[in-house]
């Protein structure tokens, strides 16, 4: 069998060996149905699996991007609220600004204002800043150059806002686009900037607001802004306007523009009563800052870190308390707006690790389970095809002991119907040949007898009825019987017998024709397979608890690996010195079988000097008739 899978070369052979059983070898005409077995395993379990995990890998893979992009959006949910709510806390001083402009127009009439805004306006505004006013023809009135001497922050506000406020030079300011409302968190804000105009329109700035070009951020958050734009490109842009233009056709407005890199926000109203003068205050960042406090005091964190972040980027409030972080790289922001030009919501991961952590175990836990269903396939296909494997073996050992027990039941009736037709023709009258031709009649009937004995007695011990004849007997006196015949026959045969027998009786309860059967397999095994080694010994003794007995040849051995699976049922070394050789495979399945079934052991070893050594142990009684 081997011999013709040896045969087969290349990638073939490499496939045979694969699907070969760990076990004895299987006829080619079983790997058919293993490789059929095989491919079928192949396309409709292993490759559907391999697909399935795959798939299951990317949902993995595309798992953790969703929990990274929920908790952004939610991140981003928070961040944008607050964004509003800070708005809202400008526009409500806004509102109280204009109010009291309002108020005190309406007490002392808009020049008495005008002429000294500064203090009048004291009393009821707490943000401070720099008041000033514009007169109907656009000028300055109020503060005016004699302040400027005395006052450090009013010269500054003159030297950076005379011109622009007095309609002499353009500057690049913020304000809401016309059509877009500003962002809202409650009804309160919406009915609130209902109410008030609050942005500042400009004809200029309405024209080309979809040619704003993107600004970019002094930040870059982590995660998306919206979907729509990049995280790192503003929303809000200056515009290039002229004063005059701005404020046209809004009664009030907020404004926000730099001055020599310094935000200035710009509060203006002009009075209902008195709608051609315009009174405004300036706001510095500090001041804007302790404006949006109080609101961003009463913020909750939720667990992660919180920080307005100043146009450079530095942050100028934060929640929880005092904490550290990379600035310019938070998880997720927010512009706050016109109103406050490059400020950010910035919310910054209080545990950044926990993020990835949990999305690294999702998937870990995934690729595992996946590798356990994989594993799980493929440890179930192995163990179905090396059942299925172990099945063709058995199934081509009982199809070749069928074969040759039929072989070996027609060869010795071969000879004894020839040489009984010989003697019956009464041609052979020398009585030499007659008593020779007799004798081989006579042992031929003896190995038929021993074959059919031993497949009977397989297939009784296969339904557990073989029943032993237990009794006392003296072994050294069975063997004796049984060697003088048996050495006798062999030493006719051309082989050279020793009997190394220590001094008998040996005596042992046992079922002496099962011990004597054993005897002649292991006999007729060391005849049938001696090659051109036919030398054959027998030792026996007698030990305090056992009886040992050791047949021994010089045959060609067996290998090693061969030496426990001699003794299955129907196995038989598959060995160019052996393979000829007709025989069942079941001599030493029953040899084995009966010493155990007497609670002893036997047992294959090597021979020193080449050939085997079949080992025989039985205890002098056995286990139940101790
Ligand atoms: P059978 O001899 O009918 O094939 P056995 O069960 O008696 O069955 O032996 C099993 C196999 O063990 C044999 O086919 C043979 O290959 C090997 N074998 C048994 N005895 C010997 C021996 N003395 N020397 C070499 N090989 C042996």
């Amino acid at each position: 069998m081997a011999g013709r899978a040896s045969g087969i070369r290349g990638p073939a052979r490499a496939a045979f060996c694969l699907l070969r059983a760990p076990g004895p070898p299987i006829g080619c005409g079983n790997c058919a149905p293993v490789l059929r077995s095989a491919l079928i395993f192949l396309v409709a379990i292993f490759l559907p699996s391999l697909v399935l995990g795959w798939l299951a890998l990317r949902a993995a893979g595309e798992q953790n991007i969703l929990i990274e992009r929920q908790a952004a959006d939610l991140h981003q949910a928070q961040t944008d609220a607050i964004a509003a709510d800070l708005r809202q806390a400008v526009e409500q001083q806004q509102a109280a600004f204009v109010e009291l402009v309002r108020q005190l127009v309406a007490a002392y009439g808009a020049e008495a204002v005008a002429e000294n805004f500064g203090a009048r306006l004291a009393d009821g505004w707490k943000p401070g800043g720099v008041p000033f006013a514009i007169s109907p023809r656009g000028a300055l009135v109020y503060p005016s150059i004699a302040q400027a001497r005395s006052e450090e922050t009013v010269a500054a506000f003159l030297e950076g806002n005379r011109s622009f406020l007095s309609n002499a030079a353009p500057a690049e300011i913020y304000q809401l686009p016309q059509s877009a409302a500003p962002p809202t968190k409650n009804t309160q804000s919406k009915s609130l900037l209902s109410s008030m105009d609050w942005v500042t329109r400009s004809s200029a700035k309405s024209k080309d607001t979809s040619a704003q070009q993107a600004a970019a951020r002094n930040i870059s958050p982590q995660k998306g802004y919206d979907d729509t734009e990049p995280a790192a490109s503003s929303k809000i842009a200056p515009e290039l306007s002229n004063f005059q233009t701005a404020i046209a056709g809004a009664p009030q407005g907020i404004m926000a523009r730099f001055v020599q890199d310094e935000l200035q926000v710009l509060f203006w109203t002009k009075p209902e009563a008195r709608s051609e003068w315009l009174f405004g205050v300036m706001l510095t960042p500090r001041q804007m800052q302790e404006m949006i406090a109080p609101a961003f005091d009463q913020l909750e964190s939720m667990g992660e870190h919180i920080a307005i972040l100043n146009d450079r980027s530095r942050p100028v409030l934060r929640l929880p308390g005092e904490f550290p972080a990379d600035w310019k790289h938070p998880f997720v922001a927010t512009e706050i707006g016109e109103v406050l030009p490059h400020w950010e919501v910035a919310l910054y991961l209080a545990n950044p690790g926990a993020l990835t952590s949990s999305a690294r175990l999702v998937s870990i836990t995934l690729v595992l389970l996946i590798m356990l269903a994989l594993g799980a396939i493929l440890a179930g296909a192995y163990f179905v095809s090396a059942d299925i494997r172990r099945q063709l073996a058995t199934v081509q050992k009982k199809t070749d002991f069928v074969s040759n027990v039929s072989h070996e039941l027609k060869t010795p009736l071969t000879s004894i119907r020839m040489f009984a037709e010989l003697l019956a023709g009464g041609k052979v009258t020398e009585p030499e040949k007659q008593s020779r031709y007799l004798r081989i009649i006579a042992a031929e009937s003896e190995r038929l007898t021993r074959l059919v004995n031993n497949v009977l007695d397989f297939a009784r011990m296969e339904r557990k009825r073989k029943v032993y004849d237990m009794r006392e007997v003296d072994l050294h006196h069975a063997i004796a019987r049984l060697w003088e015949v048996e050495s006798t026959r062999l030493r006719e045969a051309g082989f050279s017998m020793a009997w190394d027998a220590a001094a008998g009786p040996y005596r042992v309860v046992c079922d002496a024709d099962a011990i004597t059967q054993v005897l002649v397999n292991l006999f007729s095994n060391a005849e049938k397979y001696a090659a051109s080694g036919r030398e054959i010994t027998l030792c026996t003794r007698m030990e305090p608890r056992e009886f040992i007995a050791e047949v021994k040849d010089r045959g060609p051995g067996i290998p090693r690996a061969q030496e426990e699976k001699v003794f299955e049922a129907f196995h038989r070394v598959d060995d160019s010195l052996t393979s000829g050789v007709q025989g069942s495979g079941l001599g030493l399945t029953l040899a084995r079988r009966i010493i155990r079934d007497h609670g002893g052991d036997l047992f294959v070893r090597a021979r020193e000097g080449g050939g085997s050594s079949f080992v025989l142990r039985l205890p002098r009684k056995p286990v139940d008739h101790l």
